[in-house]
């Protein structure tokens, strides 16, 4: 007990920025994060620890995971657990906290890892755990699955991290300056900080003013990531009742949080001085759909070090020293000789091709252009778009094109889960004219491993539902091309013909029209007809070009490192 307690004690001398994330990626071996968000939030804090940021992040243990996902001969999902043992990565702290659920006092316990950055930046990270011998096997299960059960196990589990983070933080003695919730599952921590910060009632004149908002907004910064009404966490106020009870009394939070429902994205709007979409096109739609509050914009990025496979590590370490912690040193990326960016393309997309070999059977072949597409199979991603018109496309890639796909679908979406049959689907009809392979359980090993490996990155999403989008920021990294719809971060990235190229309309266009996917469609197979397939094969050095503008104006800018610069500058230090 007595060298974690000093441990603890010697963390909490420093005031910290507290971030609260529902899923972070901090190592592919600890399977709590789902995708993108849990992904950026691990970027988040090794990015932190790197700029040395007095930081403590706050999430689930979620010890059975995400899930794994298997995929049959059809390319029929198969979900199972993703089981994973905290002792091995983390010490368990001796403290406990309680939060109440249906009336029960729920223990909950803690688990510390520790973010340690080579230039000696430390972050801890708090994994929240009811799996406590003295609760019910039901409380026990609340921190197994992340994004598992129903409603009820989701306003559980938020209740854990918002309410029961709070109190841990305190329990430990951590002195916090801002609470950064990152989307809307932890925005209960605002009503903990309400009654926290109550006013005696013998000092107000009105009994409202008991609740000292304008003290917890100070306190807190909210950052969204979800472009549509529907994506928004919201539960019915008989369930808060039954489960939460009565924390501070519903009038107030109806004002706060919605007079139908408990919004918690508009709860977390509501109690932050600071609030921020996650691109310039993100910050315009949350503007819209939420008008009246001030919504800034800070464009992701991603860890350049974590995101950079490792012979363009070599190069970037040769030619431009010291970029992973100053990736604006990527703006020298014309130092690097053209034939040592392709063979560090080459050795990594070699790499790539042997894994699918020894995964799927498939032989690709490292000549061949080869088109990556890897995220979450849902229908707004639109991974069938590049199969519109098949006979186009075979006309068009037969001996020139291979392709490999990866994603996981949530195992709610049904809809998403027949996309990835119909790829599997697709493979079959095109299987002796275009090679394609889809890799089981996408992580962030995987990520890496097609990030870097493929030529050209594809992302179709129906505009505006993508909030940023991060693994093109991983490509650009690599030296490797995003071929994607102008929505989220590639608006800011793009540079047409010269860091990538767009698929259909630019994106001052908003008008939803009928035929869009067979518009966007033509604009795909068109680009790779005429533009990317014959730049591919008869112009290596132009090609090699374009990877430097990637390098030089892309993974120059969308870096975690500018990203936390400006989340300290804009919305910690205020
Ligand atoms: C980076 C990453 C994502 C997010 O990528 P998007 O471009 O937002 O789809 C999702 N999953 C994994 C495993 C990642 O590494």
């Amino acid at each position: 007990m007595e060298p974690i307690c000093s441990e603890i004690f010697k963390l909490t001398k420093e005031p910290r920025i507290a971030y609260f994330s529902m899923e972070i990626g901090i190592q592919n071996n600890i399977p709590t994060y789902s995708g993108g968000l849990g992904v950026l939030a691990g970027d988040t804090i090794r990015s932190g620890a790197d700029l040395k940021l007095p930081m403590i992040a706050v999430t689930l243990v979620s010890k059975k995971g995400y899930f794994r996902q298997e995929l049959d001969k059809k390319g029929g999902q198969i979900e199972l657990p993703d089981y994973w043992d905290p002792s091995q990565y983390m010490t368990l702290l001796p403290t406990k906290i309680f939060v109440q659920i249906e009336g029960r006092d729920v223990a909950v316990k803690a688990w510390l890892n520790k973010v340690i950055s080579l230039t000696g930046g430390i972050i801890p990270v708090l994994f929240l755990d009811t799996d406590v011998e003295e609760n019910t096997y039901e409380d026990r299960e609340i921190t197994s699955y992340l994004y598992g059960g129903d409603l009820a196990y989701r306003l559980k589990q938020e209740i854990v991290l918002g309410i029961g983070g709070v109190r841990m933080l305190h329990e430990l003695g951590f002195e916090i300056k801002k609470y950064h919730m990152n989307e809307g599952h932890s925005s209960l921590l605002t009503i903990e900080l309400l009654n926290i910060y109550k006013r005696p009632i013998e000092d107000v004149w009105d009994e409202k003013l008991v609740w000292d908002k304008e003290r917890i907004k100070d306190l807190c910064v909210f950052t969204t990531h979800t472009p549509i009404e529907a994506g928004h966490d919201k539960f019915p106020y008989d369930l808060i009742k039954s489960i939460m009870g009565e924390l501070i009394p519903f009038d107030v939070l109806k004002e706060l949080g919605g007079s139908e429902y408990l919004n918690m994205t508009l709860l977390g709007l509501n109690l932050s001085e600071y609030i921020n979409g996650v691109a310039k096109k993100h910050m315009e739609v949350s503007r819209n759909m939420f008008p009246g509050y001030e919504i800034a914009a800070i464009t992701n990025g991603v860890h350049s070090y974590t995101w950079t496979c490792d012979s363009f590590k070599r190069i970037y370490d040769k030619y431009l020293p010291g970029w992973a912690n100053e990736p604006e040193l990527f703006v020298r990326v014309g130092r690097i000789p053209d034939e040592e960016i392709w063979n560090a393309h080459m050795e990594a997309k070699r790499k790539l091709c042997d894994y699918i070999k020894d995964e799927t059977g498939v032989r690709f072949n490292p000549e061949i252009l080869t088109i990556g597409f890897a995220r979450r199979a849902t229908a707004y991603k639109r991974l069938d778009l590049l199969f519109s018109n098949i006979e186009r496309l075979e006309r068009i890639g037969t001996g020139k094109l291979q392709i490999v796909y990866a994603g996981k679908a949530h195992p709610k979406d049904l809809q998403g889960k027949k996309l990835i049959e119909l790829i599997f689907s697709f493979k079959e009809i095109l299987k002796d004219k275009i090679k394609m392979a889809y890799l089981k359980n996408y992580d962030m090993e995987i990520a890496l491993k097609l990030v870097s490996g493929v030529d050209i990155w594809l992302n179709t999403p129906l505009r505006p539902r993508e909030a940023s989008g991060t693994s093109g920021m991983k490509a650009a990294h690599n030296g490797v091309l995003n071929f994607s719809v102008l929505d989220g971060w590639w608006i800011e990235g793009h540079i047409e013909g010269f860091t990538g190229w767009s698929i259909g309309p630019p994106p001052t266009e908003t008008k939803l029209i009928e035929n869009m996917d067979t518009r966007d469609a033509d604009d795909l197979y068109n680009k790779l007809e005429y533009i990317i397939i014959p730049l591919f094969y008869n112009d290596r050095f132009a090609w090699i070009r374009m990877m430097q503008n990637a390098i030089g104006k892309n993974a120059y800018y969308f870096n975690s490192h500018r990203m936390m610069r400006r989340y300290v500058t804009e919305a910690y230090i205020r």
